[in-house]
């Protein structure tokens, strides 16, 4: 870690982005640089601990990771959880004298906690620094370690560089979004695009095949002209289009439907707040809140708007074939 002055990583929340962004730092920092984790849930800690001994150190509390690192990294569900991370009394991370760290927080969550959980940070440690850094990649790029990070800070802040290089051990891209929150505000703006394009990909196709067109040349006609997207190329949400996507799988993998809801919900409040119209914002928000709560549809990728919305998934008589 040649510009990088930490030698005790602290990391709180070890689920699926969490556990395997950990494990590529693990791998590429230094093997004299210490690891101190926390999580709620014990069996991710342990099987952290038992891959790497020397390395790694299981603490009781995020006040005891703050305590024991220069650097903490958080990646927790929703902002309600990055509170409870650094605001709870005795236990969070606030409650160490965190005066000289550096405090960089990984979730997707609404910017007012995140200015919050920041404003607290610095007012309390006046030298400590807060930065929300959110990520896009799903569970495949943490392992991959080809994360795009969305920093909120300017790229001339004094800390980029070694934020660059702490998350380019997680990451492939690391953007600097232009200030506190910005990165936050990145991250949502992107998913908010993603889940509209999704559901109109999946309403176009609808209407294509219900018409009696293969969809392999209706996603071929998007890929050539305006309606191309990486949605449609890549993450095409009919089934037997895109070979390997999470919708030719029945919808395993990717990135699940109750998230994208989540994300969606924050955006549209964001709107709110800065006072963006949205067209489409109401009636997105409705259509992933009920596909998240469809049981044919619950902790699928979110892609399985195609299916919410009635598309036909058995164009090609392989429908059985795909969801076994
Ligand atoms: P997850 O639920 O798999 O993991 C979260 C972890 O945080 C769990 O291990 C949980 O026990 C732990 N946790 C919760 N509250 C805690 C607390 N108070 N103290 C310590 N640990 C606590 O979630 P995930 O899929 O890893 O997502 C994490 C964040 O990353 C979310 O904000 C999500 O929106 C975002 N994200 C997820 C993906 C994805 O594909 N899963 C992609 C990009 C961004």
């Amino acid at each position: 870690m040649a510009s990088n002055k930490y030698t005790a990583v602290g990391f709180i929340g070890l689920g699926i982005m969490g556990f395997p962004m950990l494990e590529n730092l693990i791998k590429k920092a230094p093997s004299t640089t210490k690891f101190y984790i926390y999580d709620v849930m014990a069996p991710a800690l342990e099987k952290m601990a038992s891959n790497y001994p020397d390395q790694v150190t299981v603490c009781g509390s995020s006040k005891e990771v703050a305590e024991r690192s220069e650097v903490i990294i958080s990646m927790v569900p929703e902002g309600s959880h990055v509170r409870s991370v650094y605001l709870t009394p005795d236990t969070g991370v606030l409650a160490a004298d965190v005066s000289g760290k550096l405090l960089i927080d990984s979730s997707t969550i609404d910017t007012a906690t995140s200015l919050q959980v920041r404003e607290e940070t610095l007012k309390k440690y006046p030298t400590a620094s807060f930065f929300d850094a959110p990520v896009s990649g799903g569970q495949l790029g943490a392992q991959k370690g080809t994360l795009t990070f969305m920093v909120g800070s300017k790229e001339d802040d004094p800390e980029f560089p070694v934020l660059q290089h702490l998350l380019g051990m997680m990451g492939a891209n690391i953007v600097p979004c232009g200030g506190p929150s910005l990165g936050l505000t990145a991250k949502l703006c992107h998913n908010y695009c993603s889940a509209m394009i999704a559901i109109a990909t999946s309403e176009s196709m609808n209407i294509g095949v219900k018409a009696g067109m293969d969809p392999r040349v209706l996603a071929n006609v998007f890929h050539n002209s305006v309606a191309q997207s990486t949605v449609c190329d890549k993450w095409c949400p009919v089934p037997g289009v895109v070979p390997g996507c999470p919708a030719s799988n029945g919808y395993r993998g990717g990135f699940r439907v109750q998230l994208m809801r989540k994300d969606v919900g924050l955006a549209v409040d964001t709107a709110k707040r800065v006072g963006a119209t949205l067209a489409l914002g109401g009636a997105g928000l409705q259509c992933y809140t009920d596909a998240a709560n469809d049981p044919k549809c619950k902790d699928l990728d979110s892609r399985v708007v195609y299916r919410f919305l009635g598309g036909n998934e058995n164009w090609d008589g392989k429908q059985a074939e795909r969801e076994a």
